[in-house]
C-alpha cells in the first residue's frame, strides 16, 4: 500500500482524469494524501498548450523533488508526451505516461513495491507553507464532478498543439457516461462538467449525430443531478438540438464558445471553422433561446500577421459581442503546429500589451454582465469558505458570490439574494 500525492497543471480534462486515478488508486488500497511530504508517490498530470504551461511544469517538478526528496514523482499529460526524454531526466522522476498509455495508469503505478521508510528531510518545513489542495482531497471535498466524456480532436487550428499530443477523437460510451454521473450523484456531487479535448465532437466517433445533445438530454432524463454544466464546446458545434436542451433549467446557462480573434483575416490563418460574422450569428441565436447566458471565450492575441488594425478589429468585436468572461492568451508558439512557422511575428512587448487592453475590456464585460443580477434572487453552490471566513460559490450562469453565514454551507445549494458587488465578486444573502 502507498500514499499518492496528486496535482493537475491545466484543464479541466487534465483534472478529471487525475480525480479518476485516485479513484482507481483508492480503490486498490492505496492512501491518498493531500501534502507531497507525506507521498510515496507525487503523480503529476502535465500542459503544454503554451510555453507557460510547461514552465509551470518544470517548476512544480523541482518543487515537489525539493519538497519530498523520497517520494518518487510520475509525469503525465500533454508535456510529458512533448518532451518525454526531458522531463525523465528531472529528479525522482520515475514515470513519464505520455497520453496514448494514460489509461493504464493505475495499473502502472499500482505495480509499485511500497518505498523505503520516510527520513527525516526538509519536506517537514515544506509542510508549513501548504501545498495546494490534490484531487485526492479534492475528490473528497470537491462539490463539481470533472466528467470526462471524450479525447483528441480532429480540427486542426494552426496554432494548436493539443490535438497533435491528444489524437483524433474518441469517445466514452453514453451508458458509461450516465452511470459515472449517477455515482457521483450518489456520492453526493451537486454539479458535473462534461469535459474532454472538444466535446462538441462527441459521438462523432460512434457514428452518433448530435452526440453532445444527446448526451445531455439522456443525462438530464436518467440521473437526478442538481446541475450539469459543460466545458469548453467548438462554436461550429452548437446546433438547434443542443439549444433545445436549456429548456431544463439543471442545465447551467454558461457556454464557453472559442473565438479565438474578432478578426476575419486573423481567424482564417489560424484555420479556424468559422468567421467572425458567423459566430456573431451564433451568439444571437444562442441570445434568442437563452436570453441570460453567460457566453464565455477564449482570446489569443499578437498571432503572427496580426498589425494594429487586425487587432482593433478584433478588440472591436469582442466588445459588440458583451461576454460574460474573457480568456485572453497571448499568442505562444508551439512545437510542430503551423503557426510556430508563420511570418509576421509579432514583437513580446507589443503581445503584452494588447493582452492587457484585451484582458481589461474582459474586466469591463463581466462587470456589465454580473451587475444586471444585482437584486435578483438565484441559486448558488456553495463550494467552499475562503480565509475571510465568507463562503464562495456560483449561480448556473457563472457568477462568484460571497456570503457571510454561520451555517455550514459546504456542497449545498441556496437560494440567495444578490445584493452588491465587492472587488469581482456579488456579495449575497441566503434566504
Ligand atoms: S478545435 Fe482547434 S483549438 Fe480546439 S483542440 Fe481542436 S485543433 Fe485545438
Amino acid at each position: 500500500m502507498a500514499s499518492f500525492y496528486f496535482q493537475s497543471l491545466g484543464c479541466r480534462l487534465n483534472q478529471s482524469e487525475l480525480e479518476a486515478l485516485a479513484r482507481q488508486l483508492a480503490a486498490r488500497g492505496h492512501r491518498v494524501v493531500d501534502d507531497p511530504a507525506q507521498a510515496d508517490i507525487c503523480v503529476v498530470n502535465t500542459c503544454a498548450v503554451t510555453a507557460e504551461a510547461e514552465r509551470k511544469t518544470r517548476h512544480l517538478l523541482r518543487a515537489l523533488a525539493r519538497a519530498n526528496p523520497r517520494a518518487r514523482i510520475a509525469v503525465l499529460g500533454c508535456a510529458a508526451t512533448l518532451r518525454p526524454e526531458e522531463l525523465a531526466s528531472f529528479p525522482n522522476v520515475a514515470w513519464v505516461i505520455p497520453n496514448e498509455e494514460k489509461e493504464r495508469a493505475a495499473e502502472t503505478l499500482a505495480l509499485t513495491p511500497t518505498p523505503l521508510p520516510p527520513s527525516p528531510s526538509p519536506a517537514l518545513r515544506e509542510r508549513e507553507r501548504g501545498w495546494p489542495e490534490g484531487p485526492g482531497e479534492g475528490v473528497r471535498a470537491r462539490t463539481r464532478a470533472f466528467v470526462k466524456i471524450q479525447d483528441g480532436c480532429d480540427n486542426a487550428c494552426t496554432y494548436c498543439i493539443v490535438h497533435l499530443l491528444r489524437g483524433p477523437v474518441r469517445s466514452r460510451p453514453p451508458e458509461e457516461v450516465v452511470a459515472e454521473i449517477a455515482a457521483r450523484v450518489r456520492e453526493g456531487y451537486q454539479e458535473a462538467v462534461l469535459t474532454g479535448v472538444n466535446i462538441g465532437a462527441y459521438g462523432r466517433d460512434l457514428g452518433l449525430k448530435s452526440g453532445l445533445a444527446a448526451l445531455v438530454a439522456a443525462i438530464l432524463a436518467r440521473t437526478d443531478l442538481p446541475r450539469l454544466r459543460l466545458s469548453s464546446v467548438e462554436p461550429w458545434d452548437v446546433d438547434e438540438s443542443l439549444l433545445a436542451l436549456w429548456a431544463d433549467p439543471r442545465l447551467c446557462r454558461q457556454l464557453h464558445l472559442p473565438l479565438q480573434s474578432g478578426c476575419e483575416a486573423t481567424l482564417q490563418r489560424m484555420g479556424r471553422r468559422m468567421t467572425a460574422a458567423a459566430y456573431a450569428h451564433l451568439v444571437e441565436r444562442i441570445r434568442a433561446a437563452v436570453p441570460e447566458m453567460a457566453i464565455t471565450t477564449d482570446i489569443i492575441v499578437g498571432f503572427p500577421g496580426e498589425d494594429e488594425t487586425e487587432f482593433a478589429e478584433s478588440l472591436a468585436f469582442v466588445e459588440r459581442m458583451a461576454f460574460a468572461r474573457l480568456h485572453v492568451f497571448p499568442f505562444s508558439p508551439r512545437p510542430g503546429t503551423p503557426a510556430a512557422w508563420m511570418e509576421g511575428r509579432v514583437p513580446e512587448p507589443v503581445v503584452r500589451e494588447r493582452a492587457a487592453r484585451m484582458r481589461e475590456l474582459g474586466e469591463h464585460l463581466a462587470a456589465r454582465y454580473r451587475r444586471q443580477f444585482l437584486g435578483r434572487e438565484m441559486d448558488v453552490l456553495w463550494e467552499r469558505r475562503r480565509r475571510d471566513g465568507r463562503w464562495h460559490g456560483l449561480t448556473d450562469n457563472y457568477l462568484q458570490v460571497v456570503t457571510s453565514c454561520p451555517a455550514d454551507l459546504h456542497n449545498r445549494i441556496t437560494r440567495t439574494r444578490l445584493v452588491q458587488e465587492d472587488d469581482g465578486l456579488l456579495v449575497g444573502e441566503v434566504i
